[in-house]
């Protein structure tokens, strides 16, 4: 099953109504797989339906957060972005510092860093909501 369609039936078991807007916002963010702001969310529905303002793009996204199908990330300097639920599937993200690019790390890749904090350390890290910043591989190669 697919994220999109667990997102779904997760609203319908909480009794929400799938009208066409929600329905709109929540393909617009599960089908670009990436990170978007409010704006763009804004833009991706237009294309379908034009006269979908942005007040009301924000309040189905807020509503989409409460209800726990979209997830949130801030980040410094930067507009509030939204992604999909993967179910099951935890991520941490790296952010470039130069061009903002943002790459989704597997938390398996994180598992290492974990295990070594905590037998070094002592340290039992909480890496629900981390991010990183550095430089992605293209900013390398232009100015390394
Ligand atoms: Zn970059
Ligand atoms: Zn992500």
């Amino acid at each position: 099953m697919s994220c999109e369609s667990r997102a779904i039936d997760q609203l319908r078991e909480s009794g929400v109504r799938l009208t066409p807007q929600r329905a709109m916002v929540l393909e617009a963010i599960y089908h670009n797989d990436g990170h978007l702001s409010v704006d763009e969310v804004h833009e991706r529905v237009q294309q379908q339906s034009p006269y979908v303002d942005l007040s009301t793009i924000y309040r189905t996204v807020m509503f989409l957060k409460q209800q726990g199908v979209i997830g949130e990330l801030r980040l410094d300097g930067q507009p509030v972005r939204y992604e999909a639920v993967r179910y099951g599937k935890e991520h941490h993200h790296a952010v470039c510092s130069t061009c903002g690019a943002m790459i989704e790390i597997d938390s398996v890749d994180m598992q290492e860093l974990s295990d070594i904090l905590t037998q070094k350390y002592g340290f039992a890290v909480n890496l629900i909501h981390l991010t990183l910043t550095g430089q992605c591989a293209a900013c390398q190669a232009i100015s390394p």
